[in-house]
């Protein structure tokens, strides 16, 4: 007898899709809030995986990964389940906002409490229904807005599980990072569900290239734990970093970047510059350190303070990505990846 799976009180058996639509709160209106849930339960048991996108409601490459991935998957040759959650934040989604009302981030109120405020009501709705349902995780997260990111899987790699998790999913660049706090990923992994959060890309666009890294990424993982049979490319190379520094902006003033994501920065590089309307120049920014570009602002203008391009340190792996990157005629290096462009 297979073990029954309920989830917003309803019962998918082996072999079924189901959509459903799971409430997570109350609208003004006294209206449900809900959020479209699409179990694909396979006729063979296998592991149980969630994959969840938009939790910050204005980042939409996941949104079309997780489509395109609950579309595919056919529960007749389906070993295990996938909880496809396209749209976690709905009330984000609808305003085009990262944010829940009151401006509260979703993802620091994990596991949730049913008792607690909205946000931690929502989580704790989100962690019972869906993320306690599964064995693994994947969450889908592009930058902030007036950022871009190169696409980059980040996980805490001291988990066996998840290690090989991010290696199967097979960016190139794995950011080990222990999960902290009250982010899906860190409660997730603390309960007992290896999580990885796959970065990628800028806020408000389905970037091509970006969906189809995601998409071939989660195909790779779902293999790898044997729910699918596919043959996916093997990366080219893989580095893992512990380490990311952002260069930020010592004055105020107008911004002219000179890198992009992927770009191969080495200590003293010429990052851009910062000047006055008038056109003087008030800073060089130089690189503090050699590595890769894995995020940079999209927006030409800065105050002191503000994050400018975000580096991922580079030691004994430099030599890996040295061999992969084109040089361009001015001697910058920048790695050979289709999607790192803006
Ligand atoms: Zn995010």
């Amino acid at each position: 007898m297979a073990e029954e799976l309920k989830i917003g009180g309803k019962i998918v058996n082996p072999g079924e899709s189901q959509e459903i639509l799971l409430k997570i709160g109350e609208f003004y209106t006294a209206q449900p809030v809900n959020i479209p849930v699409i179990v694909v339960r396979g006729l063979e048991e296998g592991p149980r995986v969630f994959l969840t996108a938009a939790i910050h409601g204005d980042e939409l490459n996941g949104v079309e990964i997780v489509r395109t991935i609950m579309i595919e998957l056919d529960p007749a040759r389906l070993k295990g389940t996938v909880l496809c959650t396209p749209v976690l934040n709905r009330w984000g989604f609808l305003n085009h906002s990262r944010y829940l009302p009151g401006r509260r981030d979703l993802n620091r109120y994990f596991p949730g409490d049913p008792q607690g405020n909205l946000a931690h009501r929502v989580a704790h709705k989100i962690f019972s229904e869906i993320v306690q349902r599964a064995e693994y995780g994947i969450d889908m997260h592009t930058a902030g807005v007036g950022r871009t990111n190169l696409a980059h899987i980040r996980g805490d790699l001291a988990n066996d599980s998840i290690r090989r998790m991010a290696k199967a999913f097979g960016t190139e660049l794995i950011m080990d990072q222990p999960a902290s706090g009250g982010t899906l990923r860190a409660a997730a992994t603390r309960a007992g569900i290896p999580t990885i959060i796959l970065e990628a890309g800028e806020t408000f666009r389905f970037q091509r290239g970006m969906v189809a890294r995601g998409v071939a990424g989660v195909r790779n993982v779902l293999s790898d734990l044997g729910m699918i049979s596919h043959k996916g490319k093997e990366p080219r190379f893989q580095v893992i970093v512990k380490v990311a520094e952002w260069i930020r902006a010592e004055r105020g003033g107008i911004l002219d970047i000179r890198v992009r994501p992927g770009d191969l920065l080495y200590e003293g590089s010429d990052v851009g510059t910062v000047s006055t309307p008038f056109g003087r120049e008030v800073t060089a920014l130089k690189s503090p350190l050699t590595g890769l570009v894995i995020g940079i602002t999209t927006i030409p203008l800065v105050q002191p303070g503000d994050a400018i391009c975000h580096i991922a340190k580079l030691e004994k792996t430099l030599h890996t990505v040295e061999k992969y990157c084109i040089t361009e005629p001015d001697g910058r290096k920048h790695l050979d990846l289709e999607e790192a462009g803006i």
